[in-house]
């Protein structure tokens, strides 16, 4: 049986799924500042850096704590949970309760919103498939990586935590110590 290409092809009614290009020009830029950095630390050899004091810059495509996004032109939430989030975490740890946006209360750009938008840190594996199962670019990961913490319910992080700027969380020691 010879291979026939147009079999596998996608139907050409697929519909256009949103953020999906913006999402693929990202890591590719990604990668290649990724490479970037890889030769420029060869270059460079080994350095200390006196942590926490001190923090060594981590690589473009490094996977750290997540954010949630709004738009920036209506402070809108981007996210409209739908949980296809949710649904490709393996290690099961993002919780979303969608609730209907209404004329009165408008939170998303969308039909629906996340009313509760919980990830579990403690046991996700910044595998970062949450955020490219998003088909609105609602979730990224970002660099902040300091994120041990006393109580394992205070790594349960919800939509207010993600949604607003990474506190800092390393303790620092004082000047002489
Ligand atoms: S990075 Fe991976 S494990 Fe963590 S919340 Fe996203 S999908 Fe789940
Ligand atoms: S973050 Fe994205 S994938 Fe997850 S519920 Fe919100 S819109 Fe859906």
């Amino acid at each position: 049986m010879t291979y026939d290409p147009q079999a596998d092809a996608l139907p050409v009614s697929r519909p256009a799924e949103p953020g999906r290009g913006a999402a693929a020009y990202r890591i590719f830029g990604e990668t290649l500042r990724g490479m970037k950095t890889t030769f420029g630390r060869i270059v460079e050899g080994p350095t200390t850096v006196q942590y926490p004091e001190d923090k060594a810059p981590v690589y473009p495509r490094f996977r750290g704590r997540h954010r949630l996004h709004r738009f920036e032109d209506t402070g809108l939430e981007k996210c409209v949970g739908c949980s296809l989030c949710a649904a490709a975490c393996p290690a099961d740890c993002i919780r979303v309760v969608a609730a209907e946006n209404t004329p009165e209360l408008r939170i998303s750009a969308g039909e629906r919103y996340a009313a509760v938008y919980e990830i579990n840190m403690s046991r996700c594996i910044f595998c970062g498939y949450c955020e490219v199962a998003c088909p609105f670019d609602a979730i990224t990961m970002g660099h902040d990586y300091e994120l041990s913490d006393y109580d394992r319910s205070d790594l349960i992080f919800t939509k207010e935590m993600l949604l607003a700027e990474p506190v800092e969380r390393a303790p620092l020691r004082a000047a002489g110590e």
